[in-house]
């Protein structure tokens, strides 16, 4: 993570004369300031006193034809007044990318924001087209009475140079004297309305209740412009959600807050560690801090978008002692952690229809499994340290067949690939040492039979559990290199018993729903230890795969499926049944 050396202000707007006119050049944000009033008041961010910027934007040059209006503009750029700081709307403003992602909390001024924009955009730019895009008829209805209508109507500047009763005012649409307009439409389930309007600016609120799918249609509106500049908003809410979606495409800018009690300065992110009782605090030491001294830092690299996480513990009218302890602490005590995390912090969170959270997944890894060996990395076959040495290791085999295969529904998934899951009991919990998954160059039949046989003997396994799917015969060769007592083959098969040997096949047959929930509830128990979530997580995403399908809502009917390969998951599956086997869990024993 790299920080700025200064947080972004833009510079102090330029007033100057062309050709016997006035020119002024200001950033977007400046504009908005200058132009409109919100609530009777004029619409300010903070008192301005920064003169440099490191962040790359543009500054619009507008040469009035006006005089009066020219000079009274340049004059209300130059009085910014003391006000509650919120530095950083600035960068949202003066964006240098040209698409952007609001990832917000609720009742974060997230709709002021939207509309100020948006008029800001349609007064500098003329023939400039909008549209705004919001799930219902009844949102798009109430940001446009509720926020943009009041904006327009409010605003000095815009009555006198912008708009007069000519320019459309309709609840879906509104116009300017320079042509610029503004179109409001809603897309939930069918994307027609938001159809064929071309736009410079695309404006997406409630990103999370809109279907992906009609994002990509309502997105054809930026094909013709010069400018296609699109901003989604929303409040994230499980994972798997649009809103974390494009959240992964973007920046993930987060609103840092040094701590100046620690050398080199320690910077504190906006998360549930940061709240304390009366204020936010440093997670390091417990001091406050001072969340007006935060800067934007990017957190990803090389992303489409430009991502800002916007939390309620950032706006400066929740900070107050007494709001923080009414609304912050009392949200946090009080909500469920999923509504928590969503509305308050803007992070998305997992839901029931997961069976296992990324939360649980995270816990059953070093340092927080509480295993009683040291499991700080994954344990190399060169390197077999005397505690697993002495252990039972054993091993389960997910055979992968390397290329892409067809989903649910037709749709295309990411190739499956063999995942070998070497582990042993540590006090209660199977401790999982060591995982390969067999890609590119290495996915290749012969090469992955030679490894995990080069595995076996190198960890000294005692049994390995291999499923007989994909086996292509390779189990055969296992079997004859090390015995039919350490290769035991597993099939699912739709039966009534839970786990059966078929003496005629020579493996087991085990029903996939008992064993697939069991693994499950294991790893909800923390009854697998992992090495940490950094070397873990790319085996345990396999987990985080699968979900819950109710057949025909009933409850009883559960069924796991998998929206990307679940290999790991099925090699930790067959880990458990190997150790079951050894240590006589699973019922009958063949031997
Ligand atoms: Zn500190």
């Amino acid at each position: 993570m790299s920080l700025p050396s200064k947080g972004y202000l833009p510079p102090k707007p330029k007033v100057s004369e062309v050709d016997g006119k006035l020119s002024i050049k200001a950033r977007k944000s400046q504009w908005a300031q200058a132009l409109l009033h919100l609530n009777g008041d004029r619409y300010r961010l903070n008192k301005l006193d920064g003169d440099d910027a490191n962040l790359s934007t543009e500054a619009w040059d507008m040469r009035g034809d006006d005089p009066s209006a020219s000079e009274e503009m340049a004059q209300h750029l130059q009085e910014f007044g003391a006000g509650e700081r919120r530095d950083y709307i600035y960068p949202i403003f003066d964006n240098p990318l040209r698409k952007a992602v609001l990832c917000c909390g609720r009742q974060v001024e997230k709709s002021t924001i939207c509309s100020a924009l948006m008029v800001t955009e349609s007064t500098l730019i003329s023939m400039f087209r909008t549209l705004y895009v919001s799930p219902s008829a009844m949102q798009t209805r109430t940001f446009s009475s509720e926020k943009l209508a009041p904006l327009l109507r409010y605003s000095e500047m815009i009555n006198k140079y912008w708009r007069d009763t000519s320019c459309r005012d309709q609840v879906f649409e509104k116009g300017f004297l320079n042509g610029s307009m503004i179109f409001l439409r809603y897309a939930f389930l069918n994307a027609d309305r938001a159809r064929g309007i071309p736009a410079d600016r695309l404006l997406i609120d409630e990103l999370q209740d809109i279907l992906a799918d009609n994002i990509r249609v309502i997105e054809e509106c930026l094909s013709h412009s010069k400018h296609a500049w699109s901003l989604y908003v929303g409040t994230p809410k499980t994972l798997e959600n649009t809103m974390e979606r494009y959240w992964g495409y973007s920046t993930q800018n987060e609103w840092m807050i040094p701590c100046d009690h620690h050398t080199p300065k320690k910077w504190v992110k906006l998360d549930v560690d940061a709240i304390g009782e009366e204020g936010p605090i440093c997670k390091h030491c417990g001091r406050p801090i001072n969340v007006t001294a935060g800067q934007w830092v990017q957190t990803t690299k090389d992303a489409a978008y430009q991502g800002f996480r916007i939390p309620q513990l950032m706006v400066p009218w929740k900070l107050d002692p007494q709001t923080w302890k009414d609304e912050i602490v009392w949200k946090l005590e009080n909500y469920d952690e999923g509504e928590f995390h969503n509305e308050v912090l803007g992070i998305s969170f997992d839901n029931a229809a997961k069976p296992v959270t990324r939360q649980e997944l995270v816990q059953c890894c070093w340092p927080s499994n509480n295993l009683g060996v040291d499991l700080s990395r994954p344990v190399m076959p060169s390197k077999i340290p005397p505690i697993f040495k002495r252990s039972r290791l054993f091993m389960g085999v997910d055979w992968g067949e390397g290329r892409a295969g067809k989903g649910p529904g037709g749709r295309m998934k990411r190739p499956s690939f063999t995942v070998v899951s070497i582990g042993a009991m540590a006090g209660d919990k199977i401790a999982v040492i060591y995982q390969k998954r067999y890609e590119g160059k290495e996915a290749d039949k012969d090469y992955v039979l030679k490894d995990v046989g080069r595995l076996m003997a190198a960890y000294n396994i005692k049994i390995a559990a291999v499923d007989r799917g994909f086996g292509w015969g390779i189990n055969s060769d296992l079997i004859k290199t090390f015995g039919e007592s350490r290769v035991v083959q597993f099939q699912y098969v739709r039966q009534k018993e839970s786990t059966r040997w078929d003496p005629l096949s020579f493996c087991f047959t085990i029903d996939r729903n008992f064993h697939m929930s069991e693994t499950i509830n294991l790893l909800k128990r923390q009854g697998f230890a992992f090495p940490p979530w950094e070397a873990s997580e790319e085996f345990l995403k396999d987990v985080e795969s699968i979900y819950v399908d109710y057949r025909q809502g009933n409850r009883n009917e559960m069924y796991f499926d998998h929206t990307d390969p679940d290999d790991a998951f099925q090699s930790l599956l067959l880990l458990r049944c190997a150790i079951y086997l050894a240590y006589n869990k699973l019922t009958p024993a063949p031997f």
